[in-house]
């Protein structure tokens, strides 16, 4: 698993993203405008300038739009990670993130997957997603 090194570093933008994730629940902008969610956060709407935004509670059900498989850890403390598939997920509802496939045995485009949370020792949650259940979302 990954260490301290790779222990995210809350800043005032992601502070609400990642203590979402340590109560298990995924954490968006959305614009109070044109209601399209974002993330990163960030201090005004990219889609219509709008200053600001609201924190709402994405379901975690999405759509894979791509994934790449890292064959080859990037620093040591990766390595006994490796090969794992890191996915560009679509979120139901609006915006879209990167996060780690949690069963990466048969990613396809459009797949549909839905959040995990996984709790590290070190005192952080991370997101990935699974494979959704067959059959239809939770
Ligand atoms: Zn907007």
């Amino acid at each position: 698993m990954a260490d301290a090194r790779t222990r995210p570093q809350p800043d005032r933008e992601s502070e609400a993203f990642w203590s979402g994730l340590a109560g298990h629940r995924l954490i968006l902008q959305e614009c109070r405008e044109c209601a399209r969610r974002r993330f990163p956060r960030m201090p005004a709407c990219p889609y219509c300038g709008a200053e600001g935004g609201a924190d709402v509670e994405a379901t975690g059900a999405g759509t894979v739009y791509s994934w790449i498989r890292v064959e080859r850890a990037l620093t040591p403390n990766m390595a006994a990670e490796v090969p794992y598939v890191v996915a560009t997920v679509d979120l139901d509802g609006g915006g879209r993130l990167h996060a780690r496939l949690h069963d990466p045995g048969a990613v396809t485009i459009g797949m549909a997957v839905e959040a995990v949370y996984v709790d590290h020792h070190e005192g952080w949650t991370e997101l990935r997603f699974v494979t959704a259940a067959r059959g239809g979302r939770r």
